[in-house]
């Protein structure tokens, strides 16, 4: 599988990005955008493009993206008042990069429904 995304580069190394963690199969760095004070994205380096690409061999990636997401959680400092975890699919999910990700937001009160 290719990966020509902007995460496959900053995973590459190819484009810089303000990592917090990375081991052999995750990668997460701050969103260049954030959305609340902290907003991590937790990617694995499988270049999966969208949830509806995982298959069930993918079961133990997925489920450690967000075991990862309590770890860095707890890293920023925000575990015990709470966060959230999101993952957009396909356009109308909002999806703007094709490399699966989670987006990790928390550091402030988080309002429900999402737009
Ligand atoms: P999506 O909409 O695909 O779920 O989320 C993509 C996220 O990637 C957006 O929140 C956007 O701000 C972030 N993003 C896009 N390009 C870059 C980049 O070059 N660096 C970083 N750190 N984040 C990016």
């Amino acid at each position: 599988m290719t990966d020509d995304t902007i995460f496959g580069k900053i995973i590459r190394g190819e484009v810089p990005a303000e990592k917090v963690y990375e081991d052999d199969t995750y990668c997460a760095f701050k969103d260049i955008n954030p959305a609340a004070p902290v907003h991590v994205l937790i990617v694995p380096k499988k270049p999966i493009p969208m949830l509806t690409d995982a298959t069930q061999e993918d079961a133990a990636l997925i489920g450690g993206l967000f075991l990862l997401a309590n770890r860095i959680a707890a890293e920023q400092g925000i575990a015990e008042d709470g966060f959230r975890c999101v993952l957009n699919c396909g356009a109308r999910g909002g999806q703007l990069v094709y490399h699966l990700h989670v987006h990790l937001l928390g550091g402030r009160d988080l309002e429900w429904p999402p737009g």
